[in-house]
């Protein structure tokens, strides 16, 4: 190829990608985020004749702890299994601060469970956005933008954080004093335009948590003045109405169909009453991340080939559903449960088993089990996604939570 045709060559492919990206981005979206999920390679620790261990007690886990503050993470390290989900439980003191910091290769969703916090998160686009949050409300902040999170008010914060990726630590960001604590002084004054002796008393290592004086109430205005980005970093989750309702529980659900921002995570609150089940299902195309709140569960992980393995958990324990995974989620326990799943990919997809069943003929599941259309024909028509303890949702109760959804988006 000549120069000339090289370069004629590049114009026209560049034209054709830029093309394709536009007309790509809509759909593929659409269609279930990047092609990330297309994960062909085999896990040795899926391989095994018995599927592995998928839970970690989180909670119970020392993690790490400065003053009143902690943070505590599980990734592959804690838990092998869960390679493309890793999570962190958080709890910031009064006047605290996760101090400045990036993650060079995870995104993070965050859901608070107590308390008041602030962040600010710079996009590379030069915008800056400050939020405050409360209980039930949602971040998200796209791979390597900078963030901080502050407790609010006179009452410490806790919160949990779900990254896009497994091996990915809260413990190996890249964090704001550890980077200029490393950095050259002459290397700094001419960056950044004060003396070499301005930065004699900065920190010489991660600072990780910083403390000072509790944050003003309002939140203050940026050095650089206002620049707010086009999509919002926050969501409020439990103030919308549920996406699923009955007589066995809630679901509150958020994707980027809701979200914009949230091209990589979807997030989930489920609550069960006594007894009530999430039914056996899977996710095409994501892993699931599972935190418990509130209350037991028992947690059942199907994976082919006769492997099953159930699990219990508590309050602060975590689990984790690889990709495709048939599972359930039972509440065990004496009162409502509340647990708190996330997934790695930012719409989200399941299948049901009662959906599943419901899309085939009775001619068809009559053969399938060798049982007679009569027994099959009584199997759900419709998906049930929560179980209460005595069973589906009964026709008539499904009508009416029918009449109510449509009430509510009215
Ligand atoms: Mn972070
Ligand atoms: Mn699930």
């Amino acid at each position: 190829m000549s120069k000339i045709q090289r370069r004629a060559f590049l114009a026209e492919s560049a034209a054709i990608a830029a093309a394709s990206t536009a007309v790509l981005v809509g759909s593929k979206q659409a269609a279930g985020g990047d092609s990330s999920f297309m994960n062909n390679v085999p896990d040795p620790l899926l391989s095994e004749k018995d599927l592995p261990n998928f839970k970690f007690p989180l909670e119970k886990s020392q993690g790490k702890v400065i003053g009143g503050s902690f943070g505590k993470e599980v990734t592959v390290k804690q838990l092998p299994i869960s390679t493309g989900i890793a999570g962190v439980s958080m709890k910031l003191d009064v006047g605290a601060m996760r101090e400045l910091h990036w993650h060079a290769t995870a995104a993070e969703w965050g859901f608070v469970l107590g308390g008041r916090v602030r962040t600010t998160v710079v996009s590379p686009r030069g915008t800056s956005e400050t939020n405050d949050f409360e209980p039930g409300d949602v971040w998200y902040f796209p791979r390597g933008h900078g963030h901080m999170i502050q407790c609010l008010g006179d009452k410490p914060c806790y919160f949990v954080l779900i990254f896009d990726n497994g091996y990915f630590s809260e413990f190996g960001t890249f964090s704001i004093t550890d980077w200029i604590g490393h950095t050259p002084k002459p290397l700094l004054a001419k960056n950044l335009g004060l003396p070499e002796s301005a930065f004699d008393s900065f920190p010489k290592s991660e600072v990780y948590f910083a403390r000072g004086a509790v944050p003003p109430e309002k939140p203050p205005i940026p050095l650089q003045g206002s620049k707010l980005p086009r999509q919002s970093h926050k969501f409020q989750l439990l103030a919308q109405p549920p996406t699923v309702e009955n007589q066995g529980g809630r679901l509150w659900q958020v994707d980027s169909t809701t979200f914009p921002i949230s091209q990589t995570i979807t997030g989930a609150i489920l609550d069960l009453e006594p007894g009530a089940l999430r039914e056996l299902h899977w996710h095409p195309t994501a892993d699931e991340w599972q935190y418990v709140i509130a209350g037991k569960i028992s947690v059942t992980l199907f994976g082919s080939g006769g492997r099953y393995r159930i699990e219990t958990l508590e309050q602060g324990d975590a689990a984790y559903i690889p990709q495709g995974y048939g599972h359930s989620i039972e509440n065990v326990g004496s009162g409502t449960c509340r647990v708190l799943i996330g997934f790695n990919s930012g719409v989200y997809e399941a299948i049901n088993l009662s959906q599943w069943i419901a899309g085939n003929s009775a001619d068809v599941l009559a053969t399938n089990f060798g049982e007679p259309a009569t027994l099959v024909d009584r199997l759900p028509h419709n998906s049930v996604v929560i179980a209460a303890e005595d069973g589906p949702p009964g026709k008539e109760k499904e009508s009416i939570s029918r009449r109510r959804r449509r009430s509510r988006t009215n």
